[in-house]
C-alpha cells in the first residue's frame, strides 16, 4: 500500500539527481570550451534547448556564468557565448616545510596575486597570518569579487575530518586543527589536501592536453610525494594515506628516515638526498648549497654537482619502477625543480621506465610539467570547487 508514495519519493530523489549531473554536466563543459553558445552546449551534451535554458538560467542567476558578448577573447570567437564567471575566485595555500605560498586564484586558473612568506616554526603563528593575508586581500577587491572558498595543500595527509596534519614528517609542526581556526576567522570553507593529490587535480583540470586516465603525479622537493589517479579517479586508499610511495623502503638497513622507517625512497632520490650525496662526494660540509645551487653548480661543470644529480636520478627513476609495475599509468608527470635540469634526469629515468614495462604493456610517458611552483597553488583552486564541478570527469 506504500507503493505509490515510495515511488513518488524515489522518482524525486532521481530528478533532483539528474538536475544535479546535468547542471555539474554543463559547467564543466563551459569551463573546458568556454566560450559556448546554448547551441553549442546542446550539441555537446546532447541535452534538450529548455532543459539547457533552464539549467543555464539558474547558473547565471547565481553568478557562476556570465552570457553575452566576450570582450577579452580572440576575434573570431562566437559573439554572444557563455563563460565563467571569473570574479568568483578561489584562495589557495601551499604550506611547504620551507615556505607557504599563498595566491588568488580566479575560476579558470589565473591569479590574480601571489605571496610568499617563510614558513613559521609554530602552526599557530601560519595560521594567524594565512587569516591575515585573506583579510588584506578581500578589503581589497571586496565587493567586486565572491570568494568560493579556501584551499590548502600540505607536504601530508591530513586525518579523517580534513582538520588536522597526521602524517608529515618533513614539516615538524605539531598536530594542530588547520582547518577550524582558519573557517572561523574568515568565514568561509576551508579545504586541505595532500599536495601530489592537489597537483592531480591541477594537471587534470588545467592541463591542455586530453587528460589521462591513469596518471601518476610526482613531486620531488625536500621529500618525494606521488599522488594518484586511477581510472579517471583520484585515489584515496584507507584513511587517504595511498601515494606514500616515498615512504616505502627501497633498501634493507637503510638510514633512518623522519617517517621512523629505515631505508625509504626519498632518502635516496630527493633534493636532499642530492644534497648529502655532494656532502659525500666532497668530503665537506655544504650547509649553504642549496638544491637550485647544485643545479647551477652542475651546469657549470661541477664534476662533483654532476655525480650528485646523477646519484639522485639513478634512485628516482629506480623507484619509480615500483609505480610502472604497480600501477601501469599511462602517463607519469614529475613536478619540481629537478625539470629544470630534465636532461640530467631524463634520459635516466625514461631507461628505468622501459625497463620495467611488462611485455604487452606501454610504457607511460613521463612528462616533466615546468610550472614554476604553481601546480600546487593551481590545484587548490580545483579542490574549493571540487563540490560545485564534482570529480573530474575524463
Ligand atoms: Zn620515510
Amino acid at each position: 500500500m506504500n507503493q505509490p508514495s515510495e515511488t513518488k519519493s524515489i522518482l524525486g530523489h532521481s530528478s533532483d539527481a539528474v538536475r544535479a549531473f546535468n547542471r555539474r554536466l554543463l559547467l564543466n563543459l563551459i569551463r573546458t570550451s568556454q566560450p559556448l553558445s546554448r547551441a553549442d552546449l546542446s550539441r555537446l551534451s546532447g541535452l534538450q534547448r529548455s532543459t539547457i535554458s533552464l539549467i543555464v538560467e539558474e547558473l547565471i542567476q547565481k553568478q557562476w556564468v556570465l552570457e553575452g558578448p566576450v570582450a577579452k577573447l580572440p576575434r573570431g570567437r562566437h559573439p554572444a557565448s557563455l563563460r565563467l564567471n571569473e570574479d568568483r575566485v578561489i584562495i589557495g595555500a601551499d604550506i611547504r616545510p620551507a615556505q607557504i605560498t599563498m595566491g588568488v586564484g580566479d575560476v579558470n586558473g589565473k591569479f590574480l596575486t601571489i605571496e610568499t612568506i617563510p614558513t613559521p616554526k609554530d602552526p599557530r603563528i601560519a595560521i594567524q597570518q594565512l587569516v591575515g593575508w585573506v583579510h588584506r586581500q578581500t578589503a581589497a577587491f571586496a565587493p567586486e569579487k565572491m570568494v568560493e572558498g579556501i584551499g590548502i595543500t600540505l607536504p601530508g595527509r591530513t586525518d579523517s575530518g580534513n582538520r588536522e596534519l597526521v602524517f608529515a614528517p618533513n614539516m615538524h609542526w605539531p598536530a594542530v586543527d588547520l582547518q577550524t581556526p582558519i573557517a572561523e576567522a574568515t568565514g568561509y570553507d576551508v579545504v586541505l589536501e595532500n599536495a601530489a593529490n592537489a597537483c592531480v587535480l591541477s594537471s587534470v583540470w588545467f592541463s591542455s592536453s586530453t587528460p589521462a586516465r591513469n596518471l601518476v603525479v610526482i613531486t620531488v622537493s625536500e621529500g618525494i610525494g606521488s599522488g594518484l589517479y586511477l581510472n579517471g579517479q583520484l585515489a584515496r586508499g584507507a584513511c587517504g594515506m595511498a601515494g606514500e610511495f616515498g615512504h616505502v623502503p627501497i633498501t634493507v638497513d637503510g638510514p633512518l628516515c623522519s617517517c621512523g622507517r629505515h631505508g625509504c625512497w626519498e632518502l635516496y632520490g630527493s633534493n636532499r638526498a642530492a644534497l648529502r650525496y655532494y656532502e659525500e662526494f666532497t668530503g665537506s660540509k655544504h650547509t649553504d648549497v642549496t638544491f637550485s645551487d647544485l643545479l647551477a653548480k652542475a651546469d657549470e661543470g661541477d664534476a662533483k654537482a654532476i655525480q650528485a644529480i646523477h646519484e639522485m636520478a639513478k634512485w628516482l627513476a629506480f623507484g619509480m619502477r615500483m609505480i610502472v609495475g604497480g600501477l601501469a599509468p599511462e602517463r607519469i608527470n614529475v613536478i619540481g625543480e629537478l625539470t629544470r635540469s630534465w636532461g640530467r634526469f631524463g634520459p635516466i629515468i625514461d631507461e628505468a621506465v622501459l625497463n620495467q614495462t611488462s611485455t604487452g604493456g606501454a610504457p607511460p610517458v613521463v612528462i616533466p610539467i615546468h610550472e614554476d611552483g604553481l601546480a600546487r597553488l593551481r590545484g587548490t583552486i580545483a579542490l574549493v570547487l571540487q563540490k560545485d564541478f564534482a570529480e573530474p570527469m575524463t
